[in-house]
């Protein structure tokens, strides 16, 4: 991020402003002035240049946009790779070999390690800015994305059927160290429907929600989610119940998943949900109504082989779609341009060039953004000078 005066021109120029519904086309020739770590001005070159205060940098070929934005990763598991687990077979038995591999003892220097690489990996793909979603090994995270200057919001997240008060539940009771400098950063997650107790989320959501933050929660992943919850069966609950988690009390709510989060109030225009991959219409429907933006991961749904997000549906019911890679457990890199190009190639509609980056820029940093950050994801003046160079 540029800090003191700076101009910089680029071939392209991606404002990401919205014009009439739509986020308008890249300026062709572009120039962006900015002073104290904000833009100043954005406009064509040939009619801003004699405005610049600095030495006009030319970018050539490259083009810039807002930096980009991974809206969803577990940088705290990196030291697990996707290949170790067991990938293809759904969600049930992913997470067991996952789980199997957290009770194993490990190197704190191997963890540490890997965060780094982790992290390292996101800068290299152009990422300013990375949700970390779980809390583990907070201390290695939060040094590695300093060490990168990568910009990061923290979703410390509550998981355990164990009712308030013997789970974490909210930030604050978050039982390891959160260094200071993090604070800023950090907001509320409640894991899963499926793996936590409904009165926890709530509280986590209501944590996030009086300090105008954002709230993530991972929402219909698997069909053995809708199973669990519509009526108490399914390779989810068989797990649990071999694992000795599940409530002996435990009543499905008899709800799909979306109508669920959404009956518990955990759905509003400051939620996160990621994944979205088992919705009917309806839940389409209820999703849009709500505000939410949708966090998709479509590289790792598919090597979990969880299915595949109605991506198409969700664009045409005007729902905020984001993407993100999920963590190294089911992804085999953080590379949110990758995630996009992966996504593109199979989606079954024509999308403006600016609606897909707004998927990895403007959608997410409004997401992320808290309530005072109205500017986040644009190039315009006011706006924090957080830029991407994409390269020709
Ligand atoms: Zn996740």
């Amino acid at each position: 991020m540029p800090q003191g005066d700076f101009a910089l021109r680029a071939a392209r120029v991606w404002t990401m402003r919205e014009d009439g519904g739509l986020i308008e086309k890249p300026l062709e020739d572009g120039l962006v002035l900015g002073k104290g770590g904000l833009i100043t001005a954005v406009g064509a070159y040939a009619q801003l240049k004699n405005a610049a205060q600095a030495d006009i940098h030319d970018l050539e070929e490259a083009e810039l946009c807002p930096e980009l934005v991974n809206a969803h990763a577990h940088l705290g598991l990196s030291h697990i790779p996707a290949d170790e687990l067991i990938l293809g077979q759904g969600f049930a038995i992913w997470v067991q070999s996952l789980v199997d591999r957290l009770r194993a003892p490990v190197d704190e220097h191997e963890v540490s390690n890997a965060v780094e690489a982790a992290v390292a990996g996101l800068a290299q793909a152009g990422t300013g800015l990375v949700a970390e979603v779980g809390g583990r090994y907070l201390e290695h995270v939060w040094a590695a994305l300093q060490r990168n200057q990568m910009g990061a919001r923290v979703f410390l997240e509550a998981l355990g059927f164990g009712p308030p008060g013997l789970v974490m539940t909210t930030p604050d009771e978050w039982p390891l160290p959160v260094p200071d400098s993090a604070w800023p950063s950090v907001a509320s997650a409640g894991h899963a429907l499926y793996s936590t107790n409904p009165k926890t989320l709530q509280r986590a959501k209501a944590w996030s929600t009086a300090r105008g933050l954002p709230f993530s929660l991972h929402l219909a992943e698997d069909p053995g989610e809708t199973e669990m919850l519509m009526h108490g069966t399914g390779p989810l609950v068989e797990y649990y119940r071999r694992m000795g988690v599940l409530p002996s009390d435990y009543r499905p709510p008899g709800m799909r998943p979306v109508a669920y989060a959404h009956s518990l109030g955990l759905l509003d225009h400051r939620t996160l949900a990621v994944h979205g991959v088992t919705v009917s219409d309806q839940d389409i429907e209820l999703l849009a109504a709500s505000g939410v933006t949708v966090v998709l991961c479509p590289r790792s749904n598919a090597t979990i082989g969880v299915g595949r997000a109605p991506c198409e549906k969700y664009l045409r019911t005007g729902v905020p779609v984001a993407l993100a890679t999920d963590g190294l457990c089911s992804a085999s890199d953080l590379n949110v341009l990758a995630e996009l190009r992966y996504w593109l190639e199979r989606l079954e509609v024509e999308l403006p060039a600016a609606q897909a980056l707004a998927a990895i820029t403007r959608t997410p940093a409004r997401a992320l953004a808290g309530s005072n950050q109205a500017n986040a994801g644009m190039l315009i003046p006011g706006a924090p000078a957080r830029l991407t160079v994409l390269s020709a």
